[in-house]
C-alpha cells in the first residue's frame, strides 16, 4: 500500500501546512522610539493642524529632494489633491496605467475626468512610454504613471511626451518611496509625486498621505484643497488672531494629525536601512526562484534602485498559467499570504457596467493579470520566512506539475 506522508499532500487537501500562522504579504514596522513620538504629541496643545504636520512635510521634502511636500489624510486623498491640482475638468482625459490600484484612475473621475487606459510593459508591468503617442488627444491634460511594485518608471521618456505636448505627468509613487531613477530619488521625478503611508507601504502614518512637487502655485492649491478649500488654517488664524476666513475653492477635509505625523517622522528615520533589506529579501528571492523554471521575477532595470513595496512574479510555464488561482489558495492554505497585484482596473464591474469599458483595450494587462503572483515582502521578514515560501511553492509546484 503507497503511504502519501501529510507533508507532501497539500494544506489544501487536508495536508499540514507548511506554516501554522500566515506570513502576511507586507506589513509595518513599529518599534519603541515609534511609539513614543505618537504617545509626545498626544499629551500636547495641537493634535491636527499643529507643528508636526510642517516638521513631517519639511523632512519629507529633504529626503525627497523635492521642494515642496503636502501631507494629507491618505494615499488617495493625495491623488484627489494631485489631480484637483493639475486642474483636470470635466471630460478631461487623463492616462493612466492599466496595471494599478484602482485609486490611481478613481482619482480622475472624482473630479469628472475620463481614465485614459495605457497598456503596460510585460517584463515591468510598467506603463509603456512607446503607446502614449496613440492615445493623446486635444483633450488630454495629464499622464500618471505608477512605479509599479517600487520600481520608477521610465521618467525621462516619459518627461519628454508631456513636454511635447504640455501634459502634467504625475507620479503614483505609492509603491516606490525610497527609490531612485537614475540617481535622482522618487518624489522629485514627476510635476506631482504621490505617496501612500498605509501600514504595507514604505513607511506608515496608519493612515496619511503627500504630495511633492518643486512648483510652489500648485502646492498652495493642494494645502487649500485639504482644508475645504480655505485659504488659512485654524493654526495660521490663532497666530494672526483673526476669526476671518475664506473658502476660495470646493475642497474637502483631507487634514491629517499631529500624531500621525509624527509616526511618520519617526518612521522616515528608518527607511534607507528598510529599503536595503528589502533589496536584500528581493534578491535572495531571485537567487531562491532558479529553482522554478515555470516562474519568473520581473525585470529590474539597471538605472533604477527599486524600493520592492511588493515582489511579484509571473507564472511562465502553460500549466502553471491557468492555474493561478488554484496556486493562489494552495499557498494560502500553506500559510503563506500570497496575493495578486491587480486585475487591470477597467475590468472591475464599475469601469465594466457604469462607465461601459471594454475589454481588449490593454492586451498585454489582460495577457499578463491571470500569470501574477506576488509574494512576501517586508523589512521585519526573517530568513526562515522566506524559506518557508520556498518550501511551500516546491510542494505547491511539484503536485500540479
Ligand atoms: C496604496 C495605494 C494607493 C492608495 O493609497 P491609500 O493610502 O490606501 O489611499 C494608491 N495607488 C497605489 C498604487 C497604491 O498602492
Amino acid at each position: 500500500m503507497i503511504q502519501i506522508s501529510s507533508r507532501h499532500l497539500l494544506a489544501i487537501n487536508g495536508g499540514d501546512p507548511i506554516r501554522k500562522t500566515l506570513l502576511p504579504y507586507g506589513r509595518q514596522s513599529i518599534d519603541n522610539s515609534d511609539i513614543k513620538a505618537v504617545t509626545d504629541v498626544l499629551s500636547s496643545e495641537w493634535l491636527t493642524t499643529g507643528p508636526f504636520v510642517n516638521k513631517f512635510e519639511t523632512r519629507f521634502s529633504e529626503f525627497t529632494g523635492s521642494k515642496n511636500a503636502v501631507a494629507v489624510n491618505s494615499g488617495t486623498a493625495a491623488l484627489h489633491s494631485a489631480i484637483f491640482a493639475a486642474g483636470i475638468k470635466t471630460g478631461d482625459e487623463v492616462i493612466v496605467p492599466a496595471i494599478t490600484f484602482v485609486a490611481t484612475a478613481n482619482s480622475v473621475l472624482y473630479l469628472g475626468g475620463v481614465p485614459i487606459f495605457a497598456d503596460i510593459e510585460p517584463d515591468t508591468l510598467l506603463i509603456d512610454p512607446d503607446v502614449l503617442h496613440h492615445l493623446i488627444t486635444p483633450k488630454t491634460k495629464a499622464i500618471i504613471a505608477m512605479d509599479y511594485a517600487g520600481q520608477p518608471c521610465d521618467y525621462g521618456a516619459l518627461r519628454e511626451i508631456s513636454e511635447d505636448h504640455d501634459l502634467i505627468l504625475i507620479a503614483d509613487a505609492c509603491h516606490s518611496l525610497g527609490g531612485k531613477h537614475k540617481n535622482k530619488m522618487v518624489g522629485s521625478l514627476a510635476d506631482l509625486n504621490v505617496f501612500s503611508f498605509h501600514p504595507v507601504k514604505a513607511i506608515t502614518t496608519g493612515e496619511g498621505g503627500m504630495i511633492t512637487t518643486d512648483d510652489d502655485e500648485l502646492a498652495k492649491k493642494m494645502r487649500t484643497f485639504r482644508n475645504h478649500g480655505i485659504s488659512t488654517d485654524h493654526r495660521e488664524r490663532q497666530i494672526k488672531g483673526t476669526w476671518n476666513y475664506e473658502m476660495v475653492e470646493l475642497g474637502f477635509n483631507y487634514r491629517i494629525t499631529d500624531f500621525q505625523c509624527a509616526l511618520g517622522i519617526s518612521q522616515l528615520k528608518k527607511l534607507p536601512h528598510w529599503i536595503e533589506r528589502r533589496n536584500f529579501i528581493a534578491q535572495e528571492y531571485v537567487d531562491l526562484l532558479k529553482e522554478f523554471p515555470e516562474v519568473a521575477p520581473l525585470v529590474n532595470k539597471s538605472n533604477n534602485l527599486n524600493a520592492y513595496h511588493l515582489f511579484a512574479i509571473l507564472l511562465q510555464s502553460e500549466k502553471l498559467q491557468n492555474q493561478r488561482d488554484f496556486l493562489f489558495q494552495a499557498l494560502r492554505a500553506e500559510g503563506i499570504g500570497v496575493n495578486v497585484h491587480y486585475s487591470p482596473v477597467y475590468l472591475h464591474p464599475y469601469y465594466q457596467c457604469n462607465l461601459k469599458y471594454t475589454r481588449g483595450i490593454c492586451p498585454e494587462a489582460e495577457n499578463i493579470f491571470p500569470r501574477l503572483l506576488t509574494l512576501p515582502i517586508y523589512p521585519v521578514m526573517q530568513e526562515q520566512d522566506l524559506i518557508d515560501v520556498v518550501t511551500a511553492m516546491r510542494k505547491v509546484i511539484n503536485a500540479v506539475s
